[in-house]
């Protein structure tokens, strides 16, 4: 077997393990998780772990999240195709990865200008076009590019930073971990009108998100 094909024979045990098994059903999410080479978005010193069902390190005191998170936030985003997507913490650009390939457009902010450069240069490099990777505080939104049909938060905050509910647009989703630096949940927002409607989904474990609207320091 060449190299190419014991990658993509692992992600289809990680689609078929972690996936499918655990109930994401979304054909168009699944078929996103099978196309992206996740081990390109790893270290190389964890390359041969890519595709385990846990986070890994990237640097910099940050992670590439789990796979089955990023499958389980993008399956609640209901992406079709046409949406300008706003991602906040691009950490690797995997998750930027997946919803470049199921959105029209994708803005993805990072704090760290050292990830964003590699995430950048990765991006243009596997000619992942439709993706523009932005150094900034994402708890501020990108106001320029807003509103967006889909925002992700990709690390955890305190609350749903304002500046992100008022870029929703109408009939748009948001998901975000909320909660302490601890723990979290998983929350999903719609926007119907000026109404924003929250649903609280699952537990999970995010580093925290450093921001003017999120945790002020890294401590
Ligand atoms: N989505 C990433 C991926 O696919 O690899 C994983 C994200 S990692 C769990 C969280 C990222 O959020 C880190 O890279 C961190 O530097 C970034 N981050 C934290 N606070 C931020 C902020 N205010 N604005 C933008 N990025 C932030």
């Amino acid at each position: 077997m060449s190299e190419k094909e014991v990658y993509s024979h692992e992600r289809k045990r990680m689609v078929d393990q972690q996936m499918v098994s655990r109930g994401i059903q979304d054909a168009r999410v699944l078929e996103a998780m099978l196309a992206i080479p996740r081990h390109e978005f790893v270290p190389q010193d964890q390359v041969r772990r890519a595709y385990i069902d846990a986070p890994l390190p990237i640097g910099n005191h940050q992670t590439i999240s789990q796979p089955y998170i990023v499958a389980l936030m993008t399956e609640f985003l209901n992406l079709k195709g046409h949406e300008i997507v706003l991602e906040i913490g691009t950490g690797s650009g995997y998750q930027a990865a997946i919803l470049g390939y199921l959105a029209k457009k994708v803005y993805s902010i990072e704090r760290i200008p050292e990830l964003a450069e590699r995430s950048r240069s990765l991006l243009h490099s596997l000619q992942l076009e439709n993706i523009e990777v932005v150094v900034g505080d994402g708890s501020c939104g990108l106001p320029e590019h807003a509103p967006y049909q889909a925002i992700i938060v990709t690390a955890a905050a305190p609350e749903v930073p304002k500046p992100l509910e008022d870029q929703l647009s109408d009939g748009g989703r948001l998901v975000a971990p909320v909660g302490s630096r601890m723990g979290q949940v998983l929350e999903l927002w719609r926007r119907d009108g000026k109404k924003l409607v929250c649903e609280k989904l699952t537990p999970v474990a995010f580093v925290p998100l450093i921001g003017e609207h999120a945790w002020l320091d890294e401590d």
